[in-house]
């Protein structure tokens, strides 16, 4: 038995997924034709009220052609310092866009409205135009923490107010919904842009959804063909995204309890030194300059136990649909022993 808890990425499609992927009706959907492409388009939007959607092979995808439609270069953009579109995106932001970041240090990756209206540039000539704001719920390398209704709204009116747009990172929207109990509706109508994926907790091999308006989309449609990721036949891949969003949602929460537990061992270990709350299905914890971050690696390798280093002596581990009760009980046993 192998336990990898390096990511929620990791999952395979399961046989009842690959079942729905085998009988999916396709079509070319560079030429809007595929019947299940556009099925999951429509069924993601109306899920989060927004007019419609676009689907894309990756959410570095979503978020980059969000980022291209609604700026220009040279223009600005708002995010936490721990977020995915300026870390983990290759520099797409300036690469793909021309744009660059204003970057703010929230509350575990999450941005109060105060600190973005204090970050959006008054429109002087000498001064960048501050163009987008663009939240991550919930937020990766800050433990999987989440923003309330309240908060998104808040910043919401931010942007409204000096006519900024507002993208949400939504890579693991249904973690946070999970915890917050909050409507999909009511989180995607106060966004310009909503990402959201179908290869993280929700076990699609690939995919994500980028909504917005039709006029967005259309507009999104074109860069996204740009970008190379116009892709044909893809309602093979869609399927797995209508399947996911069917069918694995609602066990999120059995991800979050195992995280939960998993966290709860950890903290008591003797060379844990720290450990960002446990909110969703992520856990971040630093060790104690005993046990250096190579070397636990190495431990846990040694019992199958794949992990990855989230910097300096911090380890991340993710829970996800193909970490079983029994792979807990296993990992536990093994920390146990370290
Ligand atoms: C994984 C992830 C993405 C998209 O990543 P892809 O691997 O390109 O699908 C975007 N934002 C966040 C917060 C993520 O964790």
């Amino acid at each position: 038995m192998t336990i990898d808890l390096r990511s929620d990425t990791v999952t395979r499609p399961t046989k009842a997924m690959l079942e729905a992927m085998l009988h999916a009706p396709v079509g070319d959907d560079v030429f809007n034709e595929d019947p299940t492409i556009i099925a999951l388009e429509e069924k993601t939007a109306a899920l989060f009220g927004q007019e419609a959607g676009l689907f894309c092979p990756s959410g570095t995808m979503t978020n980059q052609v969000a980022i291209k439609v609604h700026t220009q270069p040279g223009d600005e953009v708002i995010c936490d310092a721990s977020a995915h579109i300026y870390n983990y995106e290759g520099g797409g932001i300036s690469f793909n866009s021309g744009a660059q970041a204003k970057l703010i240090n929230g509350d575990r990756g999450r941005m109060s409205a105060q600190q973005v209206e204090e970050s959006i540039n008054p429109a002087f000539d000498w001064l960048t135009r501050t163009r987008l704001v663009s939240v991550e719920n919930t937020a990766n390398r800050a433990g999987g923490s989440c923003y309330s209704l309240q908060q998104m709204k808040e910043i919401s009116e931010v942007c409204r107010k000096h006519g900024v747009k507002y993208h949400l990172d939504g890579a693991r929207i249904f973690n946070a919904l999970t915890e917050t109990k909050d409507d999909t509706r009511a989180v995607g109508m106060l966004f310009d842009s909503v990402s959201v994926c179908f290869s993280k907790g929700l076990g699609a091999p690939t995919g994500s959804v980028l909504l917005g308006s039709k006029e967005f989309i259309r507009q999104a449609r074109r860069v996204r063909k740009v970008f190379g990721g116009g892709m044909r036949q893809a309602g093979i891949l869609a399927a797995a995204g209508i399947y996911a969003l069917d069918n694995h949602v609602e066990r999120l929460k059995d991800d979050h309890r195992r995280a939960k537990t998993l966290g709860e061992t950890i903290s008591r270990l003797p060379y844990v030194e720290s450990l960002l709350p446990v909110e969703s299905n992520i856990i971040i914890f630093t060790l104690s300059e005993k046990m250096p971050s190579e070397r636990f690696i190495q431990l846990l390798a040694e019992q199958h136990i794949k992990a990855v280093g989230f910097g300096k002596q911090t380890v991340r581990f993710v829970t996800h649909l193909d970490f079983t009760e029994e792979m807990m009980g296993k990992t536990i046993e093994v920390l146990k022993k370290i």
